[in-house]
């Protein structure tokens, strides 16, 4: 008997490749943004979505364009760099976890996925271009423009148009690229567009209404993604204490799938390199990493040869790995936003996480926002005394403090390269 309430993706008469495909990737019931898209999306009818990541907003999307280009094959072979479904997405890491997605759910059918993304593999990019037929093209802007430019990607057979967190296409500045590329695309009404956001701000809400028709909105609101399945800690701390409850944590409970939030880059690079000295499997994440060592970085945490990563929220955003067991927030973000955000990193497909975050000073001002925002009460504990336990070397309390201490007088070159030689071992 299915679930009172919920919707099973057999009820949605999904061809059957695509069926045995979300089988595989064991999805029965859809998520919330799933079952109040699919059933509109599939009609044909423009959407703007307010979803974040972690909702299943992907394969929404997807399942949505697989089914399309199914049930509508083409009679004419389209010419190569010729795609009949377009997905852009701000991030390289995004755009990478999109065609990953894009390939399972494709697998049992003839359909061939390409992914664009800046900062690596131009030439094998532009290769694939040439000599291979593509159906969904996935990309970021930037690179796409690029190859727009050289006459390598003709957008004119369109049929269907994703905007993966417009809002973050937004704040990056990628609106003036995503116009030019969506001029290269066939008009609102003669494409179907699905828009999704996290947020929709007035900006997001002004080019929902240029580039959609008669769109179907469509929100999942944030506490579906915090309350659900993430149990949220708040451990008061002193400042100069976070370190070492950090470390403790890792160590006393054994945690082996963990992400370490920080608001600014010195305090990411600084908690890298106190836990890479105290042993622990570490890798960082921050906007000075460059692309090809995140990727290298990210497959190395994917894999389980990295246990803990240490990212900046920009850094931290699009990254999906699934069985993140805990979030540790180093602080509370700046944006309370990003907090949802964070968070969403665990408790993914359904599975528990935990999230613990560090309350210091400057933290505990923004609690109460905090707590309005997502829609409930956040109780701040004292730490269990094993977690406020200086470590077997420290031979006193402040030892690992002076640690801290040390690490943080580092020079900022000294920590990139440890984190730029890191990624390359992981690589
Ligand atoms: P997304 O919001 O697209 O990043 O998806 C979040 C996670 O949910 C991904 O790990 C998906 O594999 C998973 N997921 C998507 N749809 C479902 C579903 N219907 N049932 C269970 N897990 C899902």
């Amino acid at each position: 008997m299915p679930a009172e309430g919920k919707v099973r993706f057999h009820d949605l008469s999904l061809p059957d490749d695509v069926l045995h495909a979300i089988a595989d990737l064991g999805f029965e019931y859809c998520s919330p943004i799933q079952s109040k898209t699919l059933p509109h999306s599939l009609s044909g009818r423009d959407i703007t979505g307010k979803a974040q990541t972690g909702t299943g907003k992907t394969a929404a999307f997807l399942v949505s364009i697989i089914t399309d280009l199914m049930d509508y094959p083409l009679d004419v072979v389209l010419p190569k760099g010729t795609p009949r479904a377009l997905i852009l997405a701000p991030t390289r890491e995004l755009v990478m976890q999109i065609a990953k997605d894009a390939d399972a759910l494709t697998k049992y059918t003839p359909l061939k996925v390409l992914s664009i993304l800046g900062g690596m593999d131009f030439e094998k990019q532009r290769e694939q271009l040439v000599n291979e037929r593509i159906d969904i093209l996935v990309a970021t802007p930037g690179r796409l423009i690029d190859f727009i430019g050289r006459g390598n990607v003709n957008l004119r057979d369109v049929e269907i148009l994703v905007l993966d967190e417009a809002d973050r296409m937004l704040s990056m500045g990628f609106i003036p690229d995503v116009r030019r590329i969506i001029r290269q695309t066939p008009r609102t009404g003669d494409r179907q567009t699905l828009l999704f956001s996290a947020t929709y701000s007035g900006d997001i809400l002004a080019l929902a209404e240029q580039w959609t028709h008669n769109p179907v909105h469509v929100a999942i609101e944030t506490e579906h993604l915090t309350t659900d399945n993430v149990e949220q800690i708040a451990y008061m701390v002193a400042e100069d204490e976070k370190f070492r409850v950090i470390f403790n944590l890792i160590k006393e409970r054994k945690l082996s799938r963990v992400m370490i939030f920080a608001n600014r880059r010195d305090q990411t690079r600084r908690l890298f390199e106190g836990l890479r000295k105290k042993g622990v499997k570490v890798a960082m994440l921050s906007g000075e990493v460059t692309q090809r060592k995140r990727v290298s970085t990210l497959e190395a945490f994917r894999s389980g040869e990295i246990e803990v990563m240490v990212a900046t929220d920009v850094a931290g955003r699009g990254i999906h790995v699934d069985d993140v067991s805990h979030v540790i927030n180093f602080n509370l973000p700046e944006d309370l936003e990003d907090y949802v955000h964070r968070i969403g990193r665990t408790g993914r497909a359904g599975k528990t996480g935990t999230s613990i975050s560090l309350i210091g000073e400057d933290d505990a001002f923004l609690l109460h926002s905090l707590e309005e925002l997502i829609g409930r009460k956040l109780p701040c504990e004292h730490p269990p005394e094993e977690l406020l336990a200086s470590g077997r070397r420290a031979s006193s309390s402040n030892e690992a403090d002076h640690e801290v201490a040390e690490v943080a007088e580092n020079t900022s070159s000294e920590a990139v390269a440890i984190a730029e030689e890191t990624s390359t071992l992981t690589a």
